[in-house]
């Protein structure tokens, strides 16, 4: 039997959740389960209910490669700061951040696109994403040997840019990211966060999948948690690791008791929900399903 999350790392993150913690949650993998098609992937009404709970007990970010409309619409609930495209946007409450220069990359990023539409559209199975300020490439779909015709002509595509330092090329799971070249990723973007108002003062919990998420996991070393999702995924930068968007379910239900345990004494914020989870929580089966990577 794996060893239950809450011997090994529930009691020190017990302990952290007495000081006020901000929760940043990567979309896609982690809140949502990944679908071959990116377009169909929607947080469903009881993730919805419980990231509602914990936006009333913390400032939540949600965090995803998308677009933040796209990410919005999926998500569905307003008082969350929602950073998209890898954190080059971010609509927060009372802020906002967006890259320099965007105009002008927004017309290499369309020239770009040109170029890639015109060598990849006629391959069944590719799917071109233009997010406004990135773009993506999804091969998931794509069938054996097409994959290889796929990298050839899209590094083809993209080379004189990326060798004369006009685009940044980052790979994902079945996907390639096309993005504009600046200093800045999901750690910066959380590192900037964590100076708002709303935010300041608080230790950051950040639970992703991506590859991309190694950049926040680095960035919060010492002054938060990382936690990393996938089933045997590597830890890398993070502190923990869970098995999938199931495990972070329960974690943040978790956490949604911890956070309004620690405040019920004030207050009537632990909604029904909150108290229909810390029924939950006595029973032994939520512990178990957790990965503790040593
Ligand atoms: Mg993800």
């Amino acid at each position: 039997m794996k060893p239950p999350l809450h011997a090994v790392w529930l009691a020190p993150l017990h302990g952290r959740l007495r000081k006020p913690p901000a929760l940043f949650l990567d979309f896609d993998g982690t809140l949502a389960p990944i679908a071959p098609r990116p377009d169909t992937v929607r947080l469903d009404a009881e993730g919805r209910r419980l990231i509602r709970t914990l936006s009333r007990l913390a400032p939540v970010a949600i965090i995803s490669g998308r677009a933040v409309k796209d990410l919005r619409a999926r998500v569905g609930l307003t008082r969350l700061t929602y950073v998209g495209n890898h954190g080059l946007e971010i609509d927060g409450i009372g802020f906002r951040y967006r890259m320099k220069g965007a105009r002008r990359w927004r017309r290499r990023l369309r020239e770009i696109l040109h170029r890639i539409r015109s060598r990849l559209d006629v391959i069944p199975g590719v799917l071109i994403e233009d997010k406004q300020v990135t773009a993506s490439v999804h091969f998931r779909l794509v069938k054996g040997r097409a994959r290889r015709t796929v990298a050839r002509r899209f590094v083809a595509c993209v080379k004189p840019y990326v060798e004369r330092g006009r685009m940044r090329l980052r790979r994902g799971k079945a996907v390639w990211e096309i993005r504009p070249p600046v200093a800045w990723d999901k750690g910066r973007a959380v590192l900037w966060i964590l100076n708002r108002p709303a935010f300041r003062g608080r230790w950051p919990m950040y639970i992703g999948d991506d590859d991309t998420d190694q950049d926040a996991f680095r960035r919060i070393r010492g002054r938060g948690v990382g936690i990393s999702v996938g089933p045997g995924r590597a830890r890398g930068a993070a502190r923990y690791a869970i098995d999938g968007p199931a495990q972070v379910r329960r974690l943040l239900t978790w956490v949604a008791a911890q956070l309004s345990g620690s405040r019920a004494a004030d207050e009537d914020a632990a909604s029904s929900a909150v108290r229909t989870i810390m029924v939950a929580m006595n029973s032994r089966r939520f512990y178990t399903n957790f990965t503790h990577l040593p």
